[in-house]
């Protein structure tokens, strides 16, 4: 059996297993996590890893998602395929490109510039040709394409930044983690009616989101080492 048909093997197993048998049923969201190569953007030492039921190191202290919760947070978006959506924290690029199986255009903002690059190559290089990689600080959005009516955070702030919360359309939905690094919970945000409102979805794990701003999260979390080179 040639590579090829061996990832997609492990990424056939990996959709069965850690996915659909955990409840994820939206079949959109399931073929993209068959379609989309998890192995290209995760580190050469770790790609033997790349199909396996957890997060895995990225370089500069940040982690690429257990695919269930990526698919969980992706799920929650409820994408029907026209929308612009805005992520925070591209990390590897992996979470934006299943978000570019599922909308039409995907802004991603990561602060650390060799992450930001990396992953804009692999994303190139891989021809998702719907997704722009911006090297900013994520906490205040991405003014020029918003309104957006969906918002994915991959990163755990004190509380949602306001600018998310002022760039989220009506009717539209924020994912975000919320909370410390051992108490964090997955929220989803709605705009109804001018009005937000939250629910509370699962306890979960996600390095902090950084910046400038009262929301982030370093006055009570410390440094974790984020650059150190891996
Ligand atoms: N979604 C990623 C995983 C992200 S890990 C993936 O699929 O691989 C969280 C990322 O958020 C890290 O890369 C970190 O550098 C980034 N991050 C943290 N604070 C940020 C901020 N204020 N703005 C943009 N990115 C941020």
């Amino acid at each position: 059996m040639g590579a090829e048909e061996s990832t997609a093997l492990d990424r056939e197993r990996m959709v069965t297993y850690q996915l659909e048998q955990r409840g994820i049923r939206d079949p959109q969201v399931l073929a993209a996590f068959r379609k989309v190569p998890r192995h290209e953007f995760v580190p050469r030492a770790y790609q033997t890893q790349a199909y396996e039921d957890g997060p895995l190191p990225i370089g500069r202290g940040q982690t690429i998602s257990q695919p269930y919760i990526v698919a969980l947070m992706t799920s929650l978006l409820k994408l029907r395929g026209d929308e612009v959506v805005l992520e925070i924290g591209t990390g590897s690029g992996y979470q934006a490109a299943i978000l570019a199986c599922l909308a039409k255009w995907v802004h991603t903002v990561e602060r650390i510039p060799s992450l930001a690059t990396r992953s804009a190559s692999i994303l190139a290089r891989l021809e998702y040709q719907n997704v722009t990689v911006h090297c900013a600080d994520g906490g205040l959005g991405w003014l020029e394409a918003a309104p957006y009516p969906a918002i994915l955070v991959t990163a755990a702030a004190a509380y949602p930044p306001p600018p998310l919360l002022d760039q989220l359309a009506e009717g539209g939905r924020l994912v975000i983690p919320v909370g410390p690094r051992m108490g964090q919970v997955l929220q989803v945000w709605k705009r109804t009616a001018g009005k937000l409102d939250y629910d509370d979805v699962v306890p979960v794990s996600f390095v902090p989101l950084r910046g400038q701003h009262g929301w982030d999260m370093n006055s009570w979390l410390g440094d974790e080492g984020e650059d150190e080179i891996l």
